[in-house]
């Protein structure tokens, strides 16, 4: 290893300025949708050269086509100017996101839309060999498919539930699970197919899908929280993902809310997940329902759905279960607020399915709570993928590669 600092900032040369240019072109039509050409000049500071002959590029090699002109938010004079958008025909991405229970493969175009889904059950699966042959086979599948179509797939992307292991590019050891367990994921798939591989946690993943493909496409600084089995987030601000030194920037489902709380397996008191994570709240409906008059006291073992289907039929203690979540929520949600200054903070994977139930109010609570208060609202919105994160989300890392100039056609 070189004895020269890698922290030092690098000169660009001819190829690196050519990526970064592209890379601006890809992501001002990502976020507008559709643009012009002078359009693109416009917000990018490019010259019109440039700008013809990136676009030019990328029209040859299909990521991008030209749309029928006078659409709309055009910026030439007099005439109507042709329109340019990613095309729906692009190349594909294509990814999987690892949960305790599944893999859930899809393959995308660079617009985002799902051309191909498959699904692989966990629980059956023994070994990490297994594990393996079942996440091959699949991926396998999925580019015989973009084969048939004639598509080009220009990599893979893999969300998995943490905590993984950046540098190796492994999935380190997740609670809970007899199967997954230092897997070196990232090099056994690069050797077996032969492309760009790219690996991060799904709450991670998450971010970038909802920045290049939820409601985020327009944000500069917003964060995704991700309440399921765990709680995590992605941060992006200045609309990159924050990573911090191995990619645990993020990790607040470890925030403390009571410093003589709950222990948790990861060695801190108290932590936001022990009382927010989806079985925490299962485990504290199960002591609060017992002998009250509510749907759920006549449920032997109650899950999280129950809750959120009892209080859509106005059980008032499913209500006040929900009720708690939201303010164990807030508590952390204010300490995320407060660290990251976000414009909005989404809602996502199972918590919400509770969406209407908890945003509004969980707005509200961190409003009266958070620092910046009188300045600015932090906005709460439910994830433009909502509970159904794992479809896009792997497949996201890959295309958000491409759309910073790190993975090429
Ligand atoms: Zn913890």
């Amino acid at each position: 290893m070189s004895k020269y600092s890698t922290t030092l900032r690098k000169g660009a040369n001819q190829s690196t300025i050519k990526n970064a240019n592209r890379s601006l072109v890809l992501e001002a039509l990502n976020s507008y949708g559709t643009a012009s050409r002078t359009d693109l000049a416009r917000i990018t500071g490019l010259t019109k050269t440039s700008i013809t002959n990136i676009t030019t590029e990328l029209l040859e090699q299909g990521v991008i086509c030209e749309t029928d002109p006078g659409g709309g938010g055009g910026g030439g004079i007099g005439r109507n100017p042709v329109m340019l958008e990613i095309a729906q025909g692009s190349p594909l991405a294509l990814g999987f996101s690892i949960n305790r229970d599944f893999g859930y493969f899809s393959l995308i175009n660079l617009k985002g839309d799902i051309v191909r889904e498959d699904m692989l059950f966990l629980h059956d699966i023994e070994t990490a060999e297994a594990f393996l042959d079942g996440i091959m086979a699949l991926c396998e599948k999925q580019l015989s498919f973009a084969k048939e179509q004639k598509k080009r797939v220009i990599g893979i992307g893999i969300a998995s539930i943490g905590p993984i292991d950046i540098r190796k590019g492994e999935i380190a050891n997740p609670p809970n699970s007899k199967v997954l367990k230092d897997i070196p994921i990232v090099d056994r798939i690069k050797e077996r197919f032969r492309l760009p591989v790219v690996l991060n946690n799904d709450m991670n993943a998450s971010a970038l899908a909802e920045k290049l493909f939820g409601c985020g496409k327009r944000l500069t600084n917003f964060v995704y929280l991700g309440v399921t089995n765990g709680i995590g987030a992605g941060v992006v601000l200045d609309k990159r993902l924050l990573m911090g030194e191995n990619g645990f920037a993020a990790e607040v489902g470890h925030i403390s809310i009571d410093y003589k709380g709950k222990p948790c397996p990861c060695g801190n008191v108290g932590c936001l997940e022990r009382y927010a994570g989806i079985p925490a709240i299962e485990e504290h409906a199960r002591e609060v329902a017992g002998g009250q008059a509510s749907l759920l006291s006549l449920i032997p073992s109650i899950r999280w759905f129950d809750i959120v289907d009892a209080a859509r039929k106005q059980d008032k203690v499913a209500l006040a279960i929900l009720d708690d979540l939201t303010g164990w929520l807030t508590a952390g949600m204010v300490a995320i607020a407060n660290a990251y200054d976000p414009e909005v903070i989404f809602i996502g994977h199972e918590l919400a399915v509770a969406g209407d139930f908890v945003v509004g109010e969980l707005e509200r609570r961190i409003n009266e709570r958070v620092f910046s208060k009188g300045i600015q609202k932090v906005k709460v919105q439910l994830s433009g993928f909502a509970d159904k994160m794992y479809r896009i989300n792997g497949p996201a890392l890959l295309a958000n590669e491409y759309f910073r100039g790190n993975v090429q056609i």
